[in-house]
């Protein structure tokens, strides 16, 4: 394992990978901790699109966003364009679509469409078939695992769960499991409720669940995303995944029979044809009280930061929050804006 390093990471889901990215690029030397016991919640994270949410609603600066993210996936290769339909079944949802469909189709989000035929035998005909012109299926894990045997070929992945005493600040910097480094930055995911030195950021996590499982026909080869409702439905051949769900009161990341049975009912008002669930798959949506990613420096410890609060957007913020932290590490006066930590400084005076 190497014994210095200009940036030690813990925790490398999508956050701590683009971080790892974007310093190895700035040439910074950087060494990873990664738990074996808490898996990442970005493995099982597939999707991005430039639309989201009932509303139809496009993220502020939208292009920066989807320009990193392509940028990132495409050089890992872990990035294929997906066909995505919203399929509108509710009047309030129409509402907003009559409300935004100009503006959406004008700048290219956009364009009415119909199902392939195959779909349409096999799917409740909705009001309105919307197509979701850019939508990218990404397989985070790939990134993940390659990432990780890059840096693991030079000592500098470590699987270990790192506890509060393994960090102790040492000069100009700290000593993090026994690794001497200018930087230390918490990636860690909804585990940061456990941290000792960023547990007092109000939040408000989301478990959250899919299903998986097989229908009673193929219905197309290439996969296709369809939005329905704020939950998407995946399919590619006779396979689907389906869900996600919202549990703001539990944060164990365990399967329940509740959410299956939840789930299944919702396939079962779109599908037309036979299905069955094989597997479930749950996870935890690191989400800061504001709704807004959380990163930069510490208030009180200089030399480390925080890269969290991904939420349910962690595939499209993470590569450009990434290259914004990256340059503000190497000393770079860049802002941080509406996502700087400092926003809750005030919180932790409250909360020693
Ligand atoms: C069901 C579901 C579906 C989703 N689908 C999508 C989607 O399609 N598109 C999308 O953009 N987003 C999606 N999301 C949201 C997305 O998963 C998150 O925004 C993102 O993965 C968060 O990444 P992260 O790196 O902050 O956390 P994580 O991926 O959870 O990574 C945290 C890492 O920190 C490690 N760790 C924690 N504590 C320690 C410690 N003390 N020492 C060492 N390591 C530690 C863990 O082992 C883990 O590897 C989904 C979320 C859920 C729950």
């Amino acid at each position: 394992m190497a014994a210095t390093a200009d940036v030690a990471i813990v925790g490398f889901g999508i956050a701590g990978a683009t971080l790892a990215h974007s310093l190895i690029e700035q040439r910074a030397r950087v060494v990873v901790f990664d738990s074996p016991d808490r898996p990442a919640v970005s493995r099982s994270a597939g999707s991005i699109a430039s639309v989201a949410g009932l509303r139809f609603g496009v993220i502020e600066q939208w292009q920066q966003w989807w320009n990193a993210a392509l940028s990132v996936y495409t050089e890992f290769g872990v990035i294929e364009p997906i066909a995505c339909y919203r399929l509108v079944y509710r009047a309030d949802e129409q509402n907003f679509w009559e409300r935004k469909r100009h503006a959406l189709i004008a700048e290219g989000h956009a364009r009415p469409a119909h199902l392939p035929q195959q779909l349409t035998e096999a799917i409740e005909l909705p009001l309105e078939t919307i197509e979701i012109v850019r939508a990218a299926k990404v397989h985070a894990a790939s990134l993940l695992d390659r990432l990780a045997a890059q840096l693991d070929r030079d000592g500098r992945y470590v699987r270990r769960t790192l506890s509060a005493c393994d960090v102790e600040p040492v000069g100009q910097g700290y000593r993090v499991a026994g690794v001497e480094c200018k930087h230390v930055v918490f990636s860690e995911g909804a585990w940061m409720a456990d941290s000792r030195w960023f547990g007092w950021i109000p939040r408000m996590f989301a478990r959250g669940q899919r299903i998986m499982g097989v229908l009673d026909r193929t219905l197309t080869e290439q996969p296709v995303w369809l939005s329905v409702a704020g939950k998407s439905l995946v399919v590619v051949g006779d396979r689907f995944t389906f869900g996600s769900t919202y549990d703001w009161h539990s944060l164990e990341p365990i399967v329940t029979d509740e959410a299956t049975a939840y789930l299944s009912e919702q396939l079962a008002r779109i599908l037309r044809c036979g299905y069955r669930v094989t597997d479930a798959w749950t996870g935890v949506r690191p989400i800061v009280a504001d709704l807004r990613p959380v990163v930069g420096e510490h208030p009180h410890n200089r030399g480390m930061w925080i890269f969290n609060g991904l939420g349910s957007r962690g595939l499209l913020l993470a590569p450009r929050l990434a290259q914004l932290l990256a340059r503000r590490i190497a000393g770079e006066p860049v802002s941080l804006g509406r996502w700087d930590v400092a926003r809750f400084a005030e919180l932790l005076h409250a909360k020693p």
